[in-house]
Parts: C-alpha cells; structure tokens; sequence
C-alpha cells in the first residue's frame, strides 16, 4: 500500500489529523493497533447510559474540543455537585462537608466522549482507516518510509506516531535508529493518566443525591481516593465512580478483590444502599500496553510540563513526527491537547 501520510494511532489526536487532511483533500491512511478506535478515550453503555471509564470531563476555554462539539451538535452536560462532599480520614472517619465540589463546573458529553469518536470516525472513509494493524517497524530510505504493519507494508512521504511516546519507542523499531537524544525524549515523557485505574458502581437510584451528598469523596484511607458521581446525562443511568490510590503494580495482583474492596469503601462511605451495583467495571490503563508502559506504572503526580521537544523535530528529514496529546505545548495530556499536537504539522 501507499499513502502520503500514515497517521499511527487512532485515538483523538490521530482522528483530528485524519479529519484535518481528509478536508484538506490529501491523501492519508490510519492504522490503529487495537480492535476499536478512541485510545485513552472508552466509553461504555450499560441499559441506554453511557460512562466514561478513561477520560470524562473537558473545560471552558477548550476552543478545538468545543468547535468538534458545536460541529457534530453533541450535547453537553455540567458535572453533578450539588451536596455535601464526603472525606475519609485514614483511621476510617466519615465527615460531611459543604466544601466546594472538586470537579463543580467540569462539563461532560451526553452519550459520552466515545460518540465524540463515533462522530469523528463517521466523517472518515472505512477503506483509509484500518484497525488491528499496530505498525512494528519503520524504515526510513530514499525519502521515503515504510510501515511493516499486521496489515501488511505501507510506504508514505509522512509517518505520523500518534501513540503515546513511551509506547512508540518501545513497541517501535526504527531503522535507521533515532538518535539518542530522541530516544531519550521518547521515554523520558510520562503519558498522561496512563498509569490509573478507575472503578464505576452502577446504579439504578441516585440514593447519594437524595442523601444530600454529591458523590465526590476524597479518602486516605482507600483504595479509592477520590470519587465523583458518573452519572450518565439520561436514560437513568447513575453511577459513582473513583480513582483507585492502589499502585499498578500492586492492583494487578488484587485484580477481582480490588473491585471488592472498592465496593466496601463505597459502603462505608455511601451507606447500605451502595452495597448492590448493577455493575461494577474495574477499567485499569496500566494494563493496557497499548496506551501504557511500565514506566508509566509510577503515578507522575503532578501534570508535567508538555510539548514536543527540539530533539523530536525535524527527524528523517521531516518525515516522521509524533502527536500524541504529549506533544501539545498548551493542553498537553488532555483532550484538547490531542487536538491541538497535530495541527500545525506540516505535511507538504
Ligand atoms: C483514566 C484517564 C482519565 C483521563 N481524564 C481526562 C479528562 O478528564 N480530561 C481530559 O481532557 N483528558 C483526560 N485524560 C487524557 C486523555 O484521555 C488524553 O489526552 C487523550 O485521550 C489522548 O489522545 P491521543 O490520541 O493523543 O492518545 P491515545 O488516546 O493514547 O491514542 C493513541 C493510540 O495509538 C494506538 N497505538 C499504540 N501503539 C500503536 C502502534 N504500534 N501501531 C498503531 N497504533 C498504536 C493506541 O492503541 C491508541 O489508540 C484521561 C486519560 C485517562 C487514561
């Protein structure tokens, strides 16, 4: 196959640079190595109501993510806050708190982002999208790049790794070999939440709500250490979910347990009537080396700083460039950032 861009990856940022150059009228290909696209972005529909198990909120002042909402006409909900917060200590109190919601003026999307995704890949041409096609290996000669993907070998004028860095430079062989200092910027930029893992217990009543209580909890105790109320904009889908505070190295151990220790806590926290999910998904990106290498395992902590570094330009002669939302200088690691990374690549 040929193509004058192949596009690696098919989360947000890779679909955004599809779009851009199929409205652009240049040729492209993408090939995404899972089975589904949407990457880090995964929504989940129980009974009529969608949930984001990865990400789940964006911001006023995203302009990209807002201009693909008002374009697709996707409706857009405001986080629930209303109520009192909750806060376990570490010797196991529960306190009530009128203190300011955490996630108060986040905003959601009806259907969840993965109708985001949909929206996107509809507007897509099936035949220039490929899925279960991971690339193993680039080549770079004569100013051209081959691709030796399970769906067979793809030369292009361009390669795009929208993959998160860490796992390109892992999963990726290229030859001839980045430099060093490539390499070294590959590895060492930590992709953004891939180390979480988050639990949701379904319900069928908002018994939180008609307590008083909003759904956000923070815990020192664990193992989750922050909750929020998941609830799907209709179809009465309500849900709490949280952030589990277990490492990922050892959470991989506990794997069913964990979901059972949750659920404890969600009691102790919630009261009786949290004790019978209808559901209760356990979703760890650790677990997913697509998305997450074991150097991501360690929580980052803080968000880092983001961009694409100098040594990350300009490689095989301009022929292959990386936009992953990493990449992105403003909202790099999130979802507007996934936007924003491929933008302004030059691909003449
Ligand atoms: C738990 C969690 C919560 C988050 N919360 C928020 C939030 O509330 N708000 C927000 O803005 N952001 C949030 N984020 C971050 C957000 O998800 C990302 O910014 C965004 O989805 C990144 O998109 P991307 O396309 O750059 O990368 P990805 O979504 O990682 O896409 C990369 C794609 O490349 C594919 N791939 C990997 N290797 C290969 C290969 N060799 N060949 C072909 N394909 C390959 C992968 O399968 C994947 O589909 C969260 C993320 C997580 C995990």
């Amino acid at each position: 196959m040929q193509t004058k861009t192949l596009i690696v990856g098919g989360g947000l940022s890779g679909l955004a640079l599809a779009d851009r150059l199929h409205r652009e009228k240049s040729d492209f290909l993408l090939v995404e190595a899972s089975d589904g696209f949407g990457g880090r972005i995964k929504s989940t529909t129980i009974g009529g109501a969608a949930f984001d198990l990865g990400p789940a909120w964006f911001w006023p002042g995203q302009p990209r993510l807002q201009s693909l909402i008002d374009r697709f006409e996707l409706k857009v909900f405001e986080q629930h806050s209303e109520g009192e917060s909750l806060v376990e200590t570490a010797d196991g109190r529960v306190l009530r708190s009128r203190g300011y919601a955490s996630m108060q003026g986040s905003l959601r999307l009806a259907g969840g982002l993965g109708s985001l995704i949909t929206a996107l890949v509809n507007e897509l041409p099936e035949d220039k999208c490929h899925l279960s096609a991971p690339v193993a290996a680039l080549t770079h000669t004569n100013g051209e790049v081959r691709a030796d993907t399970a769906i067979g070998s793809i030369s292009a004028r361009h390669v795009v790794i929208t993959a998160p860095p860490r796992v390109a430079s892992d999963s990726i062989s290229f030859n001839p070999a980045l430099p060093a200092g490539a390499n070294q910027a590959l590895q060492n930029i930590p992709t953004w939440m891939a180390g979480h893992a988050k639990i949701f217990a379904v319900y069928d009543t908002p018994f939180w709500r008609q307590n008083g209580l909003s759904g956000d909890a923070m815990s020192q105790r664990g193992p989750l250490v922050e909750i929020h109320d998941a609830s799907a904009a209709e179809n009465g889908g309500y849900a709490l979910f949280g952030f589990v505070g277990v490492p990922a190295d050892s959470r991989s151990k506990l794997d069913q347990s964990l979901k059972q220790i949750a659920l404890d806590q969600l009691i102790r926290l919630f009261g009786k009537q949290a004790e019978n999910p209808s559901e209760l998904i356990l979703e760890d990106w650790a677990q997913n080396s697509l998305i997450s290498t074991p150097a991501d395992h360690t929580n980052v902590g803080a968000h880092p700083v983001y961009g694409r570094p100098p040594s990350l330009t300009g490689l095989w002669q301009g022929a292959l460039s990386f936009a992953s939302t990493e990449m992105a200088g403003d909202f790099g690691g999130f979802m507007e950032g996934a936007l924003e990374a491929g933008e302004n690549l030059i691909l003449s």
